[in-house]
């Protein structure tokens, strides 16, 4: 028996455990978006297993729901394979590294967990006739030349630089899903998601929101890359989980990947002096090096959402950054340094 078999107890097959909706596999669990999915999960009926290599994941974001009879933890990484007899009604692939940072630091292997890790969880969905979900990205635009991005542009990625490993890794994984779609008759439902945030993103995880905030809380320099003229639109965490829930139970399926994200666009800069204003922060704001292939602007088009899944962004940037800041405060200890400035 494999050891994710052994953890989950699959000996024999585990069979459905009689929830209202079934048994629901996420992968990437214990990750910032993967843990806020297990809990809706969890409330709203079903039976959860989270897997996760953690990476990047902590089993600390899964502190609240730990000791839930209904929830299971197992680390297990998707490139390798499942047991065979590993029954599930829903899945969730959430796995992958999403911050360039990590991301980049073992590039092949975030290619294979698009890619591998994706042939897994369908195979998983074949043979349990199970609905799965993928979490694609807005990076599959790349440096977008139409703008605001709707899911019809077919965008415009570099296919071999350091961002590449990411970008055509969700691509790849989208054209899989499709073709298993089709091959199969798998009902699958892909998002493309926009710059999310919110509790739960590692103080360490590189990506902007959380390196402003912990940046403004300890006083240190705020990093702005570049001259902070490139655009991204930030969505909330719970906003975006509830887009998740709506494209998933949606009773038809589209038939094409789904744009989820915050229409309301910032300037990188605009949102450093955001930051710095909520934290009432002594720190200043540095420009470093922007990196290499960074999309100049990026800002989804959400009229599908909006039409098809009544769905669209509740929370503002001001009101997230406010939770997110709380959340920061408490994390890292209450040792924030705020001054007159
Ligand atoms: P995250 O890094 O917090 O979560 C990713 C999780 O996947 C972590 O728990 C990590 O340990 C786990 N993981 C990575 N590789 C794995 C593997 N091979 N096997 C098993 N587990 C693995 O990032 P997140 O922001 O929660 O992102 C979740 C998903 O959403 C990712 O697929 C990401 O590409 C996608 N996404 C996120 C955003 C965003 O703004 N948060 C935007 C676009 C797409
Ligand atoms: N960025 C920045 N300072 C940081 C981290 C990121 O100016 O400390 C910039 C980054 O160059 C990019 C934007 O913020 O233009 C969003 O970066 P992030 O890594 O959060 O997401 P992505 O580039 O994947 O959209």
């Amino acid at each position: 028996m494999s050891r994710v078999a052994k953890v989950l107890k699959l000996d024999g097959g585990p069979g459905r455990r009689g929830f209202d909706r079934g048994r629901a596999l996420v992968a990437g669990g214990a990750g910032f978006l993967g843990s806020h999915l297990c809990e809706r999960l969890l409330a709203d009926g079903y039976e959860v297993i989270a897997l996760d290599n953690f990476h990047t994941g902590k089993r600390y974001n899964l502190a609240g729901i730990a000791r839930d009879a209904s929830f299971t933890c197992a680390k297990h990484d998707i490139v390798d394979e499942l047991p065979a007899d590993f029954a599930v009604d829903e899945i969730y692939n959430l796995a992958c590294p999403a911050s360039p940072p990590h991301y980049q630091a073992d590039p092949i292997h975030t290619f294979k967990t698009s890619v591998l890790g994706s042939i897994n969880l369908l195979e998983l969905a074949k043979r349990n006739n199970a609905k799965i979900f993928q979490a694609s990205t807005s990076e599959v635009y790349g440096d977008p030349l139409v703008h605001p991005q709707p899911e019809g542009y077919f965008g415009n990625v570099n296919t071999h630089g350091p961002r590449s490993c990411y970008d055509e890794g969700k691509r790849s994984a989208e054209t899989l899903f499709f073709d298993y779609s089709r091959t199969y008759g798998i009902d699958v439902r892909v998002a493309r998601i926009f710059n999310t945030y919110g509790p739960r993103m590692q103080p360490d995880d590189g990506r902007v929101v959380s390196n402003f905030v912990v940046q403004a809380l300890r006083g240190d320099d705020i990093t702005v890359y570049g001259n902070g003229a490139q655009t991204r639109s930030f969505c909330f965490v719970d906003d975006l989980i509830e887009g998740f829930v709506r494209l998933m139970n949606a009773p038809v399926a589209p038939q094409h990947p789904v744009n989820l994200g915050n229409p309301v666009e910032f300037t990188i800069m605009e949102l450093a002096e955001m930051v710095v204003d909520y934290t009432n922060s002594r720190s200043r704001i540095v420009h470093r090096p922007l990196p290499v292939d960074d999309p100049r602007q990026r800002k989804p088009d959400i009229s599908f959402a909006r039409q098809h899944l009544a769905w669209e962004p509740k929370v503002a940037l001001s009101e997230g950054l406010a939770r997110t800041t709380a959340y920061f405060d408490v994390l890292l200890g209450g040792r924030r340094f705020v001054a007159p400035r």
